[in-house]
């Protein structure tokens, strides 16, 4: 596993160039083009790591996912559903458009940005540092890393750059999708984007999906179900508008964001955490897509 995953960081390192480093903060343009690291975890407890692994970066919309689980233990499926939608879009994780056009005006999924403005304004607390507080907490107990902070400069740059999330979040509001204050959803929102992590982090988060739900010391954090839901969004919306397509080459439920990081869960296998910042067109690691397409056939990773 050690060579295997050494020659396929070497091997794709050169996708960077293709790329470009999310830029849309001056923060995030730093990033180092060529970066790539990956860090695997498996059930039986063994670690593998390559690359850039140690780099820290920020999470962004990969939290979604870690957000979904707690709106749903605070809230319960059904109200969480009433809100925000089960299927894909097809549009780019920040588009606007389909918020008005569809029926019900809910937010088609909880992986595009109106979607996860939505999920935030669910998470219970008594204001908008209470509420951040206990899902940093939970970030903590599911990664099983205490150390997790948010990157301060970040998170400026998130709410001052975020105009377009504050319109949508205004929207869910006025629609009633979100009941409570809209500005502590998006200071929420802001904060869970911008949270520090490494691949590591990363592959953990997955593993406890893998795990369906278990810490390492056996703890049952979140049902089975909710580990279900989770993972399957991840499939068919965890990938931005490339996420059939993803679907198909690699075959592993998998979230990215724009910070650079891929998180993938091998159901009953492993987690694997990745990542390289140069992204494509629609938002991915470039060359962490790469590596992962190749790492799935190699190691026969499909659940298809
Ligand atoms: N903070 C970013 C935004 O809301 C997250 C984008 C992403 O990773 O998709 O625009």
């Amino acid at each position: 596993m050690q060579d295997l995953i050494d020659k396929l960081v070497k091997k794709n390192i050169p996708f960077s160039e293709k790329g470009k480093v999310a830029n849309y903060i001056p923060e995030l343009d730093k990033a180092n083009k060529n970066s790539l690291g990956i860090y695997i975890t498996t059930l039986d407890g063994k670690n593998y790591h390559s690359g850039d692994y140690k780099t820290k970066f920020t999470i962004q919309s990969i939290s979604k996912i870690v957000s979904l689980m707690l709106a749903i233990l605070d809230n319960g499926e059904k109200y969480v559903f009433s809100k925000v939608g089960m299927e894909p879009t097809g549009d780019p994780f920040n588009s606007i458009r389909k918020l008005e056009t569809s029926n019900t005006k809910k937010p088609y999924n909880p992986m595009i940005n109106a979607g996860a403005i939505a999920i935030a304004s669910m998470i219970k607390g008594k204001d908008a540092r209470d509420k951040f507080q206990r899902l940093l907490d939970f970030f903590k107990k599911v990664s099983e890393d205490d150390t997790l902070d948010v990157n301060y400069k970040i998170y400026c740059g998130e709410s001052e750059t975020g105009n377009r999330n504050r319109a949508m979040g205004y929207f869910l509001k006025s629609e009633g999708i979100i009941e409570g204050n809209v500005e502590e959803a998006l200071d929420v929102y802001f904060k869970q984007c911008s949270i520090e992590v490494t691949t590591e982090t990363l592959a953990k988060i997955g593993l406890f999906l893998a795990r369906n739900g278990k810490t390492s010391s056996g703890e049952q954090l979140i049902t089975p179900r909710i580990a279900v839901i989770v993972k399957t969004l991840m499939i068919t919306c965890g990938m931005y508008d490339s996420s059939g397509e993803i679907a198909v080459k690699v075959g592993v439920p998998s979230k990215s964001g724009v910070g650079g990081g891929i998180l993938s869960v091998v159901p009953g296998r492993m987690g694997i955490g990745i990542y390289g910042p140069s992204l494509d067109s629609k938002g991915n690691s470039i060359a962490g897509i790469n590596l992962l397409e190749d790492l799935s056939e190699q190691l026969n990773l499909s659940i298809f």
